[in-house]
Formats: structure tokens, C-alpha cells, sequence
């Protein structure tokens, strides 16, 4: 089978870029390992900046924050901003609606397909995706990575990268909260490498934390649990990755965590990603327009382009997580005492996305 564009990761991603592109005219192939789309490890915050890309449906949102309060072992510190400044959105909703967003727009969908290997002819690349009614080719001028934190085109195209990985967990409770904060828990004892949260989402609540990959998340988890009195029944995890990727090559781009596109003091990937899918569909359409697949242009009109807008974030939020990586709890109080100093301005100036 032919087509224009191959995207592998049917996620928020793959499938916005998906039908954006379809939406050109292209002829796009979406292909993801699941047979059911919607990734349950992610708690679905977002910053307001997402109605920018989306229409949300009312059914989506579970609730709507203001602010957070950051506790470290011995201090409190509020941000509240006054107004809406975060969406608490179901991601198994979110994820189905963009997918159906992408197949209404014309993108061919291939469920339960895992792309296995690859081989690069003259004018395309071939891939080889394992379905499950065997294996299949598909041919493409360009394949995109969308496939996530472990990507797989990533691994097999051999674009380099500078990563740090996370490992992150959650659990639901059915303990109804409509608090307009969200809280997160800083200390090397509780989520070393990361935090733990609880969100709050309306008819339910969620707890979550995220550990640096040397240490046992699930262990850590279950203490943090305790801690409400309740214990670890079914969890949703997955890793996060953040850090410096090349992410372009002749014929493969890679977009959203494939790619790195993820604020490291948070481990939210959803904005960024979406920014840079605007990018990487202007690029992509460039592309066919001018009949080059180069590294060098993809790397010109993508990899650079996205890396002049969110890098300077992206190494601030690097520089930031790796002060307080290497924190310890009385230093933490510190660290948190001196910004409640400048409450004030970060309430008034900050922006969860770009700090
Ligand atoms: C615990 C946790 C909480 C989080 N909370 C937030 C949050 O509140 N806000 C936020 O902005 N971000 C959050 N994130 C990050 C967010 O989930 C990611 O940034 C986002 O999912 C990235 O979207 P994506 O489409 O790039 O990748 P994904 O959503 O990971 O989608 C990748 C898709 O590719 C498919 N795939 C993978 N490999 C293959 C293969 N070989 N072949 C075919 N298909 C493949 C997968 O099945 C998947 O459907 C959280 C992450 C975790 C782990």
C-alpha cells in the first residue's frame, strides 16, 4: 500500500498531525501498536492554551484549577492565580476524539499495528507493520515517530538524543474533589528524581508520582498511598522522557515525546507537542511541495524551527530540574520558601507552560 505520509503512534500527537495533513490533501497512513486507543497513564492537565487547538467537549473536563500548592516536608506554598488556569481533561476521551477527528479528516487507520522493521528504496521508505492479519507493507515518502516516550522510530532510524527518563504511575480514588488546586509533594523520600500529586477531578481523585528510573516507582508509590490511608489497588504507568533529540533525518521526522517535546520540570508533553505539530505540518507540507527529503530541509523547516521556540524552556526547565534534583529535604524548604517570597509576581507573571 501506498501513501504519502506513514505516522506510527495513533496518540494525541500522531493523530492531530494526522489530520492536519489529511486535511491538505495528503494521503496519511495512522498506525498504532493498540487495538483500543487512549492512554489511561496521564492525568490530563493541561494549561488553557489547549482550547487554542481544540474545542473541548463539556464531557471531557472533569474539572477546572487555579493554582497548585508545592509541599516540601515542612512548607506550604500556594499559587493560586484567581482564574481558570488549567483543564483536569479525561485522556481516554481526549485521545478518541482527536483519533476521530483524524479518520473524519480521511487519515487510513491501521489498529494493532506495530511497525516490526523497515528498508529505505530510492523514493520512499518501505515499513513492515505486524497487523493482525500478518504482516503488512506500507510504503511512504516519509514516516513520522509519534510513537511516544520508548519510541521504536527513534531506535531503528538511530537519531541521536540526550534523555532522561522518569518513571510515572497514577491511580484513581472515588473520592469526589472540586478543589481548584492541584497538590504536589517534593522530597528525595517520597518521589526521588520527580514529585508525586493529587489531583483533583470532580467525582473523583487522583494520585500519581514519578521516580527517576534507578528507583522502584511502584515501591514509592504504595508509601505515598499510605500516607492517605489507602491502598494501591489498579494503576495506570508509563515512562516520561525529557531532555535534547534530534528530530529529523532524510525521510523520518519524529513529533511529541518521540521527540522530547516535554517540559522537564513537569513532565508534560501535550502543549508542547501540539506546537510542534503545527510546525511539523507546515514543514511536511513544504516538503511535498518542493519534492525534498532531505535531512537538511526537514532538519531547516522542522528540527530547527521547533528547537528555536521551545528550547530556551526546554533547558530552563532542565536547569530547574536538575536543582532540585539534587536538593535534599531541609534545602528544598529552602528552595520553596525563597519563591513563596515571590508569590506575588509568579501568580501574576508565571504560565504552567513556559514557566
Ligand atoms: C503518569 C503520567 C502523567 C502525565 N500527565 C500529564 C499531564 O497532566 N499533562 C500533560 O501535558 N502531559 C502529561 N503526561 C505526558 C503525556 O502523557 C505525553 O506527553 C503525551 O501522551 C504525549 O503524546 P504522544 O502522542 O507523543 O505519545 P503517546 O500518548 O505516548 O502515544 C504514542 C502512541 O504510539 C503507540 N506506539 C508506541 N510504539 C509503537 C510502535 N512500535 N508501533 C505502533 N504504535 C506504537 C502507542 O500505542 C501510543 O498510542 C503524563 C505522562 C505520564 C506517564
Amino acid at each position: 500500500m501506498n501513501f504519502d505520509v506513514l505516522i506510527i503512534g495513533a496518540g494525541p500527537i500522531g493523530s492531530s498531525l494526522a489530520c492536519k495533513l489529511s486535511s491538505f490533501g495528503l494521503k496519511v497512513a495512522l498506525a498504532d501498536k493498540k487495538t483500543t486507543i487512549g492512554k489511561q497513564a496521564c492525568s490530563g492537565l493541561f494549561s488553557r492554551r489547549i482550547t487554542k487547538y481544540f474545542d473541548l467537549e463539556d464531557d471531557m473536563i472533569e474539572n477546572v484549577v487555579e493554582g497548585a500548592i508545592f509541599h516540601t516536608k515542612s512548607c506550604d506554598f500556594e499559587v493560586r492565580k484567581g482564574k481558570p488556569e488549567a483543564l483536569v481533561v479525561d485522556r481516554l476521551k481526549f485521545d478518541r476524539f482527536i483519533l476521530k477527528k483524524a479518520a473524519d479528516s480521511g487519515a487510513h487507520t491501521f489498529f494493532g499495528a506495530r511497525l516490526i522493521s523497515h528498508v529505505r528504496a530510492d523514493d520512499s521508505i518501505r515499513a513492515c507493520i505486524d497487523t493482525p492479519k500478518g504482516p503488512k507493507e506500507i510504503a511512504a515518502k516519509l514516516i513520522v515517530g509519534a510513537d511516544g516516550a520508548a519510541s521504536m522510530v527513534r531506535q531503528v532510524f538511530s537519531l541521536r538524543g540526550d534523555l532522561r527518563y522518569v518513571n510515572g504511575i497514577l491511580s484513581y480514588y472515588p473520592m469526589k474533589n472540586t478543589s481548584p488546586l492541584v497538590e504536589l509533594y517534593y522530597s528525595p523520600g517520597t518521589a526521588p528524581g520527580f514529585f508525586a500529586w493529587k489531583i483533583p477531578r470532580g467525582n473523583r481523585t487522583e494520585f500519581g508520582l514519578a521516580t527517576d528510573i534507578r528507583h522502584n516507582h511502584l515501591e514509592y508509590f504504595r508509601r505515598f498511598l499510605k500516607k492517605f490511608n489507602l491502598k494501591l489497588s489498579g494503576f495506570h504507568a508509563h515512562p516520561i522522557c525529557f531532555g535534547k533529540q534530534q528530530s529529523a533525518a532524510e525521510r523520518v521526522l519524529l513529533v511529541g515525546d518521540a521527540a522530547a517535546q516535554v517540559k522537564p520540570f513537569s513532565g508534560g508533553g501535550i502543549i508542547y507537542g501540539m506546537i510542534c505539530v503545527d510546525i511539523a505540518a507546515k514543514a511536511i507540507s513544504y516538503a511535498f511541495d518542493k519534492d525534498d527529503f532531505t535531512g537538511e530541509f526537514l532538519k531547516k523547516h522542522y528540527d530547527d524551527k521547533w528547537k528555536q521556540k521551545l528550547m530556551p524552556k526546554i533547558e530552563l526547565g532542565l536547569g530547574i530540574r536538575n536543582t532540585l534534583d539534587s536538593l535534599n529535604d531541609r534545602e528544598l524548604d529552602t528552595f520553596f520558601g525563597m519563591l513563596n517570597e515571590q508569590k506575588g509576581a509568579i501568580e501574576s507573571l508565571g504560565d504552567m507552560d513556559f514557566l
